[in-house]
């Protein structure tokens, strides 16, 4: 399989007063999974069926490999979508549930039971065929739906909350057997979910969406660091917002020290300043005496919730080894990072 370059070029749908995608602009390069992240009701469902043919944009265009699709019907695309709620055939077996495209499409039985049979292995399932829907777990059903859409040798793979209804280990087993069996076909990926989490673990790039336009696209590492507003800096991972002031020269005073700011800076000097909970450094005793509040062990790392000499809190992660150096109640010294922050105007928090 090949994968295709999907572009959204300006799309538009409303439905009635609700804008649903408001100027979409993105581009998917060949072979790569992206991720659209977004609140509830951002669009990410919008725009995947704009590209499965299921919607079509008021405005905009859908491009596959440079031709516009944007009004080819859904079964003359080459694309095949796994739903969240498991969409299979209740009264078909596994094989059957594969094999039904190929067989709408006229494949002779010995081709497209080969072809199911070679699609279950792939997807983990290689003595499934026989069952019924009923007879699978979630999670098993997922691996057929996923099966079934590859089937069709799609160019495009669209994966709407695929794995959103499954208890949270499957969950993450599924995800990465997603991914590995996706860089192993080469096939173009649009996955939609709303946990960022998933979406930074599976993906080559992020879309973040926001009221139906494109708030910020990039690799994981990059919408992480280097969040291109409060929104995405509030939306993907847990983010301290801490009193600052800006003061006049490109730094910001914020707990005793001064840093320097990356992006926007807004017009009032009192902000709010957007500092990740790792780039808390926390030592236990010392001077700045902040209080530790909370302490939860996570395994690998420990969360403090801290709260300073003038009443702000803020969340520490650090290393789990240390977690015995902190304890509820006890004292410790705080400093940030010394390195570019965000900041927003005090009013307009990161939603
Ligand atoms: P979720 O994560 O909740 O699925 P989403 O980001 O996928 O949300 P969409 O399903 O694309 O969002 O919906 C975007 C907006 O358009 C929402 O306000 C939704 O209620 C509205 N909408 C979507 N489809 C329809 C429809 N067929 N009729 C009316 N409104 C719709």
């Amino acid at each position: 399989m090949n994968g295709a370059r999907v572009e959204f070029r300006g799309l538009r749908r409303t439905f009635g007063d609700t804008v649903a995608l408001d100027g979409l602009d993105l581009t998917v390069a060949p072979g790569e999974l992206i991720a659209l992240l977004g609140p509830s009701g951002c669009g990410k469902t919008t725009a995947l069926r704009c590209v499965a043919g299921f919607e079509t944009p008021d405005e905009g265009a859908v491009l596959v490999d440079g031709e516009d699709v944007t009004r080819v019907p859904a079964n003359r695309r080459d694309a095949g979508m796994v739903f969240q709620s498991y969409s299979l055939f209740p009264n078909m077996n596994a094989r059957d549930n594969v094999a039904f495209g190929m067989r709408v499409r006229g494949v002779a039985a010995a081709g497209r039971h080969a072809r199911a049979a070679e699609l279950l292995d792939l997807v983990g399932l290689p003595a499934h065929g026989g069952r019924y829907p009923h007879q699978l777990s979630g999670g098993q059903q997922q691996r057929v739906a996923l099966a079934r859409a590859l089937a069709l040798e799609p160019r495009v793979l669209l994966l709407d909350e695929p794995l959103s209804a499954l208890d949270a280990k499957v969950r993450v087993a599924l995800r990465e057997e997603i991914r590995r069996l996706q860089l192993s076909l080469g096939i173009t990926t649009i996955f939609v979910t709303h946990d960022q989490e998933e979406a930074l673990s599976v993906a080559d790039h992020v879309a973040v969406l926001r009221a139906g336009r494109l708030e910020q696209s990039g690799p994981p590492a990059e919408i992480y660091d280097r969040p291109a507003t409060p929104f995405v800096a509030g939306f993907v991972g847990t983010m301290n917002h801490l009193p600052g002031r800006l003061d006049g020269d490109g730094l910001v005073e914020v707990a005793g020290q001064r840093l320097p700011v990356h992006g926007d800076i807004p017009g009032t000097p009192e902000v709010d300043v957007l500092v990740r909970p790792e780039a808390v450094l926390v030592t236990p005793g010392g001077e700045t005496d902040a209080l530790i509040v909370t302490s939860s062990f996570r395994g690998a790392s420990v969360r403090l919730l801290l709260r300073l000499p003038d009443g702000t809190e803020l969340t520490a992660d650090l290393p789990g080894h240390n977690a015995t150096h902190f304890t509820p109640g006890g004292r410790a010294a705080v400093r940030l990072v010394d390195r570019p922050v965000l900041v927003s105007s005090r009013t307009a928090t990161a939603a």
